[in-house]
């Protein structure tokens, strides 16, 4: 390889005597990838445990001879450089070992969320073109179904879970294989655990593929570049204070941005991943004073659910940190998991970011702040993460920035590494989204004096449930597929456990009649349960001069059921 092919062009200014003759070159010049991580761990701390799953523990050599081996059966198996391997299942270890195998091989890993329904889990595997498909024996059922529909043509590789059942989850022994599908352990055994593998070509190239549901009804594929996901997971590094001695409990997804990019950032420490099927209390509990646990990250209902019954828990023998995004956590909340030994970190993001991009960074003058004022602080989003570039609230049409006044509201808009690359197959909404140089987040802010953003509002037609994503829209179109819907409406009520609910609003056809039971039946057998209306309200829609459905009193009711 000659030492300057296909690195990025460097100023050649000949006037520059610190730039004559000093281009980049291989020599000091490498790509930015995650994947170095795991073999630089690997190298530094070959017998330290890297991953642990129920009673299977794998040390930083076999964690990464595993994922070796993987890249190996995969190429082995026709996948080629630019090709989607995707997986389907929760937070086991074949999730995280395709975090490296799959880019090891060139591949782009499409880790689909395990919580939805076959029709969009087809329409995923369809979009992203996936040659293989991981899946944990727990989730055949749905591919069985999706496959019924539509016969994509990957490859299926079971993973049989020994753990299942002490880890809470489903018995995994007696689910039966589709006809051509390979057990997992038997794919890894038949790939060379040695295979030396080269970083990408160019630290631009996608490593990664993650669908998610925004304001129109078919999911969007955000694609993650190996750049991006490198520094985002360093970013997390420094703003989480991650280390050696680090024991990460996996309580958010593996499929949400890549676990907000943990999955590379704990490797890149050297620090310890302990794998969790199913998020209980109880187990959590278990697992942070049986490891020693000392990071974790969750959405708001997950903090929820730490915090509740938090008097029959002794508090913990340790500080445990828990980051969490998603939406502000409630200042109750905090309190009660600072009480019982956690410390909580507010972030900020989305898919689009690759998790988190801003932080509310403590400052140490809040130390004294009485409770309240604290809890008012750390509901703030903060400020951009190191190793994002900016993040500013602007006008939504100029793209000027407001006043930092604390009062005037505009889009939070960001830019930087850390943004994606674009959405897959779609450019029309990848030239909206990154229009004028800055993403576009759709969350709407205000700006205080000290720097630190606060979101008041969102401009986009999303709910946002336990942590999930709701499309409007998509729970619309099933309201009207109903014979006695005549129009339908759904948005946000507010909801103690889950943040935040779909409450739908219907008109019925004239002489029509349904039920609320009714609705909400109709929704669940067509999407994914957790996209359901909780709530029908029946009665006309209030619309503007032009027709359109004014949904901004719609949530205004909503407030008022809640
Ligand atoms: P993620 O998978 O990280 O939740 P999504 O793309 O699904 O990312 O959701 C992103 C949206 O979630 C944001 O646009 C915003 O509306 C909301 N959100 C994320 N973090 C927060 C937060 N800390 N406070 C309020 N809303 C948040």
């Amino acid at each position: 390889m000659s030492d300057q092919s296909s690195l990025p062009p460097t100023v050649t200014d000949e006037e520059n005597i610190f730039e004559r003759n000093l281009p980049r070159r291989a020599a000091n010049h490498a790509v930015l990838t995650p994947l170095s991580f795991l073999r630089r761990s690997a190298a530094v701390y070959p017998d330290k445990i890297a991953v642990i799953h129920g009673e299977q523990h794998f040390s930083y050599a076999d964690f990464y001879r595993r994922c070796r081996a993987l890249a190996s059966a995969l190429t082995a198996a026709g996948v080629g450089p630019g090709e989607t391997v995707s997986v389907l299942a929760p937070n086991v270890p074949p999730l995280l070992e395709a975090h490296y195998g799959v880019p090891m091989a060139g591949a782009v890993l499409n880790a689909i969320n395990s919580r939805l329904d076959a029709a969009t889990i087809g329409f995923i595997l369809g979009h992203a073109q996936a040659k293989v498909l991981i899946v944990d024996s727990a989730w055949l059922d749905v591919v069985r179904e999706v496959m019924e529909g539509n016969d994509f043509g990957a490859r299926v590789v079971v993973y049989h879970d020994p753990g299942a059942e002490a880890d809470g989850g489903t018995p995994a022994g007696n689910a039966k294989m589709p006809g051509s599908a390979t057990d997992y352990e038997d794919f890894l055994a038949s790939g060379d655990p040695d295979q030396p593998w080269q970083p990408p070509a160019d630290e631009w190239l996608a490593i990664s593929l993650n669908y998610t549901s925004g304001t129109t009804g078919n999911p969007k594929g955000v694609v993650y570049s190996h750049r991006g996901a490198c520094l985002n997971a360093l970013g997390n590094v420094m703003t989480f204070g991650l280390d050696a001695r680090t024991v990460y409990l996996w309580t958010l997804p593996m499929f949400h941005c890549n676990g907000w990019t943990y999955t590379w950032a704990v490797t890149a420490v050297g620090g310890t991943h302990v794998c969790l099927r199913k998020v209980e209390r109880e187990q959590v509990f278990a697992k942070i004073r049986e490891h020693g646990v000392t990071h974790m990250c969750g959405a708001p209902i997950i903090l929820n659910m730490l915090a509740r019954g938090e008097g029959d828990d002794a508090p913990l023998e340790h500080t445990v940190e828990v980051a969490t995004g998603g939406a502000a956590p409630p200042t109750t909340v905090i309190r009660a998991l600072e009480r019982l030994g956690f410390r909580v970190t507010h972030l900020y993001g989305l898919t689009e970011t690759y998790g988190p991009a801003t932080v509310c960074v403590w400052q140490p003058s809040w130390d004294d702040l009485d409770p309240e004022q604290r809890g008012i602080h750390m509901a703030r989003q903060g400020v951009n993460h190191v190793t994002a570039d900016e993040a500013i609230v602007a006008d939504p049409e100029t793209q000027v920035p407001v006043p930092r006044d604390g009062a005037t509201m505009g889009e939070i808009l960001l830019r930087g590494n850390t943004v994606m690359k674009g959405y897959l197959k779609n450019p029309a909404a990848t030239d909206e989204a990154l229009h004028g140089g800055w993403f576009r987040t759709g969350d709407l802010a205000v700006w205080h004096e000290d720097g630190y953003i606060e979101i008041k509002d969102r401009s986009k037609d999303i709910i946002i449930s336990g942590g999930e994503n709701i499309s409007s829209l998509e729970v619309e179109e099933v309201l009207y597929a109903h014979p006695a819907v005549l129009e339908a409406a759904v948005v946000a009520r507010p909801d103690d456990k889950w943040g935040e609910t779909p409450c739908a609003f219907v008109a019925l056809r004239a002489g029509a009649k349904a039920s609320d039971e009714e609705i909400i039946d109709w929704c669940r057998e067509r999407m994914a349960r957790f996209k359901a209306p909780r709530a029908v309200v029946f009665g006309e829609l209030p619309k503007t001069s032009t027709g359109k459905i004014q949904k901004h009193v719609l949530r205004e009711e909503a407030k008022k059921l809640a």
